[in-house]
């Protein structure tokens, strides 16, 4: 039986001795791991490099399923709100966290220009005239026609996915 949790820590440990920061994930499925990453946004200079999104990208181009329904993904701190939006559209059956941002903060701080760790999930809450991200609605009638245009392309559906049993 693989110990997935401390497979987690043991990959961010390694990560951060490489110079990266102090975050990976592991995606297990029928007691295997299916896919594994560490977070590669210092090796990268990717903001989105994040640990759940590679190991997500890596898990689903292995099964050719956008959906990870049947898997547990494990990640070493309670995920980041970029993170936590891909764990819910991929569906896995859970989501396993070692530490919370309270447990970890004392040692590690990632503050952006718009938010900071503490407030990040506050940002993303608020109505998005009042976030510190500047954000405009410009709106464009033809925007809404790409839509009318995809759904003829269904055969007149709206739904783009159906997420599989299980
Ligand atoms: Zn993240």
């Amino acid at each position: 039986m693989i110990d997935f949790a401390q497979r987690t820590i043991d990959l961010a440990r390694q990560n951060v001795a490489e110079g990266g920061r102090p975050f990976a994930t592991v995606i297990a499925k029928n007691g295997e791991i299916l896919a594994e990453s560490a977070n590669k946004v210092a090796q990268t200079n990717d903001p989105t490099a994040h640990a759940e999104i590679l190991a997500i990208r890596e898990a689903c181009t292995k099964l050719g399923t956008e959906h990870l329904v049947g898997t547990t993904i494990y990640v070493l701190a309670h995920p980041c709100p970029m993170c936590l939006g891909s764990l819910y559209y991929c569906s896995p059956d859970e989501v396993v966290f070692l530490t919370t941002r309270d447990g970890y903060e004392p040692h590690y701080v990632d503050d952006r220009k718009y938010f900071e760790l503490a407030t990040f999930y506050g940002e993303f809450a608020k109505d998005w005239r009042d976030r510190r991200l500047p954000m405009r609605y410009e709106p464009r009638a033809a925007a809404v026609d790409v839509y009318r245009f995809w759904q003829e392309r269904n055969g007149g559906q709206r739904t783009a996915t159906v997420v599989p049993p299980g």
